[in-house]
């Protein structure tokens, strides 16, 4: 039963839809347990009754027929009891309940389990056999085990709405109104528009279920498709012909085959031919077979499994990149995908684009930073949302309170544009701040940077004002290309940011990639990235892309000489040194060998690992200046993974470790002399802000969208305040005490303004 429980697990992973894993379960399940009867009874919550949703060995027409309320008949019995039953003669219990539709006559011995998520029975699982025998203690095992798995993917079901379909399919149609989902608020803003539902690259099971606008033309790009893969496939054989064996070579034929229309090829024209688009129609085809061949006794050809989930994979990027191409964009677009990533957001231009809504990921993801700096309302962990079915219908995301309202209702439609206009009206009115000087209310200077790394985010920073840029994220230019870029490349992207700013200082970050920041066409896999090969850990292994980065930042500072250099991820004094003599030698090189007129920049080192801040003053010898990234920063210290969204509740900026932590930085640099800057999300926080030039902070890098908000906060308070207000939050017990410490401090009208926002209830509740 172990071997099978296994490759339960197997085949529900590959399941096309919630339906297709009910049906897996009852036909496993009976087989492994060689039983007469397996069924699901799943909870309907609209009637509280429990359901007959799947089941093999009863009659199918009982399917949605049989309901039973909990502490009816033996099934209500286990739901209401939440344990199992088991019994050799079912019909003699006095719970006993005979619908003859369900052919269950001939069957006397009974076990039932619970099926159980959160405290909650959210259905129930039952074999049923004719012979008359309690069912032993490994059986009842098995069932609760294969219970404890399905509970997960139920509960999912019902919050994405595939449940109460599965239940009652007309109904729900009918009901298919306004339905809200939950997320991470990550970028705050109301984005009212069409949905564009964009794939994960390759990846068949996030592959959207899209009709064919234009059957004759998804039919050729499917061929399309089909012959680059053919011809990549030959090529490989081809390259590999003496390397392999015969056999070998002959299964690349096979695979070539495969996609004849005899074979996989003809099953999705077939579906396209239905009105599939070639995209949807390929992959259900391949997840179907790939279910049948991981359900396969034989190993061997369960290892096949593999072999057609490749294929499958080769055949969708090359649908995927024509389809790229072709995909035009509406205005006011909500750009929503399994996991959004800058590649995404490069095809369509700013001006369409009105929200993004990311299932994966959490407020502090770069795609959510990105969102901020553009100024995009952003919902980020939307883990429920159904978002395969929701391309083209009408959306809201509400990037204040993390909330996606599919179908809005005219009334809600109405409550969230009064909101907008609201929004843009403080917009307007923050304007009036773009002239005036970022200092305290008492006159003490504040220097307001800006984080960038598109060429609209820079424009945007330079009419909000900003002095410098605190942080130029130079990974974001590296993800919108299929390869590395090469120096020249590089080069002109930087001095285009240079030249933009000149003379106001630039400060380029090295290539921080890895945690989940993964280039597309160099992926980094760890199971845990964000303490693994990240920042400079990747950049010193890799001289060869470090050098050709170090030499394209110097050589685009030439006659500018706004340059400083930044290094991310420093954990450690000899990393730190080796990446100082690297900049050593590129300089040296580029001006005593090639003749290259250039000013020494400045380089510093970021302090987002818990290790640099005790070790600040050491770094802080070492270096120019010090940036805080506190958005890292965070996540080390108080063990939350920035990207999880299920912890994202326990990310807080306002934690008194990460306040203290901030303190020994601040004075650490000052005892060196080093001047020293916050370039985190919670720079541009209007709250945090006033907290960090309490904590001593006097220049503060941020998203540009933030940029005026936070001058205006800034306004309001002198430093003797602020430097009050910090230390009394250093001595409060936890986050929530600091941020409503915070708030009851900051009333004036003008901050109640800016954060309300954040404050305001929901415009639905
Ligand atoms: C940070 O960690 O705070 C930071 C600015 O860098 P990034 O967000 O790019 O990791
Ligand atoms: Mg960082």
């Amino acid at each position: 039963m172990l071997d099978s429980l296994r490759s339960i697990v197997q085949e529900v992973n590959a399941a096309r839809d919630f339906g297709a894993v009910l049906q897996i379960i009852v036909s496993r399940v009976r087989k492994a347990t060689r039983t007469g009867v397996c069924s699901i009874y799943l909870h309907d919550a609209q009637r509280d009754e429990y359901v007959l949703a799947a089941t093999e060995g009863l009659f199918p027409e009982a399917v949605g027929r049989i309901r039973l309320k909990p502490g009816e008949g033996l099934v209500g019995l286990v739901a209401q009891k939440a344990e199992p039953i088991n019994l050799d003669a079912a019909e003699t219990h006095p719970n006993f309940v005979y619908f003859p539709e369900s052919g269950e006559e001939r069957f006397h011995s009974f076990l039932g389990t619970p099926i159980i998520h959160h405290r909650k029975v959210v259905g129930v699982l039952v074999i049923q056999q004719a012979e008359r025998r309690r069912f032993d203690e490994a059986e009842e095992a098995f069932l609760i085990t294969i219970s404890a798995q399905l509970a997960g993917v139920i509960a999912h079901a019902e919050a994405t709405g595939e449940l109460a379909r599965h239940l009652a399919p007309e109904e729900y149609l009918a009901r298919r109104g306004e339905t809200v989902f939950k997320g991470v608020d990550s970028v705050p803003g109301i984005g009212i528009g069409t949905a564009v539902v964009v794939n994960t690259v390759a990846d068949l099971y996030a592959v959207p279920n899209r009709p064919a606008d234009d059957i004759p033309r998804e039919l050729a790009l499917f061929q399309e498709a089909v012959e680059k893969t053919k011809r990549e496939l030959r090529a490989l054989r081809d390259g590999l012909a003496g390397h392999l064996s015969a056999e070998e070579q002959a299964l690349f034929d096979v695979y070539v085959n495969l996609l004849d229309d005899r074979s996989l090829g003809g099953e999705v024209r077939v579906l396209i031919n239905a009105g599939l688009a070639a995209e949807t129609a390929w992959s259900e085809v391949i997840i179907e077979h790939v279910r049948k061949f991981a359900a396969m006794e034989d190993p061997y050809l369960r290892e096949r499994a593999s072999d057609v989930r490749d294929l499958g994979t080769r055949v969708l990027a090359h649908l995927q990149q024509s389809q790229r191409k072709e995909r035009s964009y509406p205005p006011n677009t909500i750009l929503i995908g399994e996991e959004l990533t800058a590649t995404h957001l490069a095809d369509v231009t700013v001006e369409k684009l009105a929200g993004m809504i990311s299932v994966k990921g959490s407020r502090n993801s770069h795609l959510a930073i990105l969102g901020r700096a553009l100024g995009i309302p952003t919902v980020m962990g939307a883990i429920d949302l159904p978002w395969k079915e929701m391309d083209g219908i009408a959306v809201i995301v509400d990037g204040h309170q993390g909330l996606v309202i599919t179908n809005p209702s005219p009334e809600t439609l109405a409550a969230y544009r009064t909101r907008q206009e609201e929004e843009a009206l403080l917009t307007r009115d923050l304007e009036k701040f773009r002239d005036l000087p970022a200092a305290t209310a008492d006159g003490h200077p504040i220097s307001l940077w800006v984080n960038t790394g598109l060429r609209i985010d820079s424009l945007l920073s330079l009419d909000r004002g900003a002095e410098g840029v605190g942080l130029y994220r130079t990974e974001i230019p590296f993800f919108l290309q299929d390869r590395f870029p090469s120096e020249e490349e590089q080069r002109k992207i930087y001095r285009e940011q240079m030249e933009m700013f000149a003379p106001r200082p630039v400060t380029m970050r090295t290539l921080d990639i890895g945690g989940d920041k993964a280039l597309p066409y160099f992926p980094i896999e760890e199971a845990n990235p964000f303490l693994g090969w990240r920042g400079v850990r990747v950049t010193l292994d890799h001289p060869e892309i470090f050098i050709v980065q170090l030499r394209a930042i110097l050589r685009a500072s030439e006659g500018l000489d706004n340059l400083r250099i930044l290094l991310p991820m420093i954990s450690n004094i000899p990393e730190l040194e080796a990446c100082l003599a690297l900049v050593e030698r590129v300089y040296r090189e580029l001006v005593e060998e090639e003749g290259y007129r250039l000013a020494k920049p400045p380089v510093g080192a970021m302090i987002e690992v818990p290790a640099a801040v005790y070790q600040v003053r050491e770094i802080a010898k070492r270096v120019d200046f010090l940036s805080v990234g506190s958005n890292d920063l965070t996540q080390y210290l108080l063990a939350v993974d920035r990207n999880n969204p299920r912890v994202a509740e326990l990310y807080h900026s306002f934690h008194p470790a990460l306040l203290r932590a901030l303190k020994e930085i601040a004075q650490g640099a000052a005892a060196e002399h080093c001047p020293v800057s916050v370039c985190g999300e919670m720079a541009g926080d209007p709250l945090s802000a006033v907290l960090l030039v309490g904590l001593g902070y006097r220049t503060l890098s941020m998203s540009a969208s933030s940029l005026l908000r936070v001058k205006a906060a800034l306004r309001e308070v002198t430093l003797a305040e602020a430097e009050r207000l910090a230390e009394t939050a250093l001595s409060l017990p936890d986050h929530h005490a600091v941020r409503d410490f915070l708030e009851e401090s900051l009333a004036s009208p003008t901050l109640a303004r800016l954060l309300s926002g954040r404050k305001r209830q929901a415009v639905r509740a």
